[in-house]
């Protein structure tokens, strides 16, 4: 039997290159597709000699065609860090909102299933804790995350519109924080924030008084989640990360730790809308999916410093004043 076919958007991203591994791992044919605004080539360039790797140069919020045959559609592509919605506030309300319109209007035409990213930033600011999935969120719609969490619920509505009133096969998973080789090395989130300024000999910038809680899930765990749940027969929205919650002051103290580094801690503003505290309910993914995050932190933290310690000195300072600009 011919292998299947997917395509997988945003697929020169972090999680987007990671899932294109694993679904060349399984036997797939991939193609992915990527606008490279926030996407390296350098994440997929191990998959151009591979026949079952197809790239296509294209920004999914444009009508999308793909030639043949298609099995299953992966939506991944998007901005995902404070600073890229600062940056590109526009092209991160068209690919969560004209993006994912074009992808289930394929997904129906090639009666493929079709898996949507959506996130932990659907909740907002939560005023429940943990955050299960029957929690409905607290969003400043006109906040500076408004443009990515709007765009985020918009997707996860009309991709349940197309599968109640199209019958298309839709599935989406609500990520929560998560790290591993080939984050965005100063793109403004904490993990590589902080990696990077200890590699740099530079002092770790901690916003506000680090009290804020994140819970930090290693990327082949989030992989593994996505692509149970994709398998499964389950419409709904599904957490996936890792419940283990830490406050960021102690997350940065751990990564001081891990480089050896001997610079201090910094506090500088808090973001407008930063998220006091999330912790994913990860009871439904244990329960369909047979699923929960198997990698701990002082793993999974080893194997990401190792990759961002063989960066070269100019992808160590790459954008890095970019990264001030919070
Ligand atoms: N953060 C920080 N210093 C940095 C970058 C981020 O203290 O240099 C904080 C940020 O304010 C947030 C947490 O770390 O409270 C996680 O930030 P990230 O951007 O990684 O994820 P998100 O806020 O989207 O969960």
């Amino acid at each position: 039997m011919a292998s299947k076919r997917v395509l997988i958007t945003g697929a020169a991203g972090f999680l987007g290159s990671h899932l294109c591994d694993r679904f060349i791992k399984e036997g797939y044919l991939v193609i992915g597709m990527d606008n490279l605004i926030t996407g390296s080539m350098k994440n997929i360039q191990h998959l151009f000699k591979l026949k079952e790797f197809e790239f296509y140069h294209h920004d999914v919020s444009k009508f999308v065609h793909v030639p043949g045959q298609l099995d299953y559609i992966l939506h991944f592509a998007s901005p995902a860090s404070p600073i890229d919605y600062l940056k590109i506030p526009i092209q991160t309300l068209k690919v969560g909102s004209l993006g994912t319109h074009n992808l289930l209007g394929l997904a129906k035409s090639k009666k493929a299933r079709i898996l949507v990213a959506s996130t932990s930033e659907v909740y907002g600011d939560p005023q429940v804790h943990p955050q299960n999935e029957d929690y409905w969120g607290n969003v400043n719609p006109v906040g500076p995350r408004g443009v990515y969490d709007e765009a985020k619920r918009f997707q996860e509505a009309i991709t349940m519109a197309y599968h109640t009133f199209h019958q298309v096969e839709t599935r989406i998973v609500r990520i929560f924080n998560t790290y591993g080789p080939r984050m965005r090395l100063n793109d403004g989130r904490a993990l590589p924030a902080f990696i990077g300024q200890a590699l740099r000999g530079e002092d770790l910038t901690v916003f506000g008084d680090g009290s804020q809680t994140r819970s930090f899930c290693y990327v082949d765990d989030l992989v593994e989640g996505i692509y149970r749940l994709l398998m499964s027969d389950y419409a709904y929205p599904v957490n996936v990360g890792n419940p283990d919650e830490i406050t960021i002051k102690e997350f940065a103290e751990e990564i001081i730790k891990l480089t050896g580094t001997v610079q201090k801690i910094v506090n500088k503003s808090l973001p407008q809308d930063d998220p006091k505290q999330r912790q994913p309910d990860i009871t439904r993914a244990k329960k369909i999916l047979g699923w929960e995050p198997k990698v701990n932190r002082a793993q999974g933290l080893q194997v990401t410093y190792q990759y961002f310690k063989n960066l070269s000195k100019e992808e160590l300072y790459e954008n890095v004043r970019f990264g001030e600009k919070v």
